[in-house]
């Protein structure tokens, strides 16, 4: 793609996935509006109702199956081309991992077994995040391998995706004890390892899964319900935020929306 035009059109369809307006451009075709989803528009059987201008729009309404809105954008500053900081120097995902292998940064690295980086391939195009590691993956050093990671398997199956194709990692990379939700200094003190991850990655969808990893990688406290149903970003990366999986197997209610939401991370990565 190399005319400006072409440039902006995906552009403008990048932010209609975001969940930005309708952008018309000159040719009459609206950007937004993809063509399936124009042959699909209801043709009004009324007249339209006047438009502030003559450009053509699309209401929401319209569009069949519309993304969700758009929601917090958090842009924490990445590393810079001179900085002596080990993580912002590593240059692999594995050198990450060594690092976190001899990480003593918070009291969480005293009782682990294993540390638990993370791992997927580097061209994952999914990132999801968790919590932290729970026993089983304190025990073999790997993410999401035991009932929740189950779950998560499944959840991927759904959008016909195989575990082996998503980078999986957590928020903290060593067990809290008993499985307590990581503290705050914690979960400061570990966030550079994530963030280095996913630029590393450059994944084109994040979902993350509970409240710790939402809140830690949209930099809010608003809760789980609030950040749900919308498209954020990070560094500009769309992040689709929905439960957890070990939530799920306390209350099934939940996998009909994390059903929904996981759907909206499909759709993001085949636009
Ligand atoms: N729960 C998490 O948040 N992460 C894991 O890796 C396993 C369970
Ligand atoms: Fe280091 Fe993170 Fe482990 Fe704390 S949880 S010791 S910051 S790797």
């Amino acid at each position: 793609m190399t005319d400006g035009r072409a440039l902006a059109r995906q552009y403008l369809e990048q932010q209609r996935l975001l969940g930005g307006d309708a952008v018309p451009l000159s040719d009459s075709r609206t950007v937004g509006q993809s063509d399936t989803q124009a042959l699909r528009a209801p043709t009004p059987a009324a007249p339209v109702p006047a438009q502030p201008s003559d450009r053509q729009t699309v209401r929401p309404s319209d569009i069949v199956e519309a993304l969700p809105p758009a929601g917090l954008s958090f842009d924490p500053p990445s590393d810079d081309l001179f900085s002596t900081d080990p993580i912002q120097r590593a240059a692999d995902l594995e050198a990450i991992a060594r690092l976190v292998a001899d990480c003593t940064k918070c009291r969480l690295c005293e009782h682990r077994t294993n540390t638990v980086p993370g791992e997927g391939p580097a061209d994952a195009r999914l990132v999801v995040v968790g919590e932290g590691p729970g026993r089983t993956e304190d025990e073999t050093g790997r993410p999401f391998v035991g009932q929740a990671g189950q779950l998560l398997t499944k959840i991927l199956g759904a959008i016909e995706l195989k575990r082996e194709q998503v980078f999986i990692c957590n928020v903290v990379k060593c067990r809290p004890p008993e499985n307590r939700t990581p503290q705050y200094d914690e979960v400061a003190a570990c966030v550079p390892y994530l963030f280095r991850q996913i630029d590393l990655l450059k994944p084109k969808v994040i979902l993350a899964m509970g409240n710790a990893a939402a809140q830690t990688v949209l930099n809010t406290k608003q809760s789980l319900g609030a950040l749900r149903n919308r498209v954020h970003r990070f560094r500009g990366i769309p992040v689709i935020v929905t439960y957890h999986p070990a939530a799920l197997l306390r209350n099934p209610n939940w996998k009909r929306p994390t059903w929904d939401d996981v759907r909206i991370a499909r759709r993001l990565l085949d636009g």
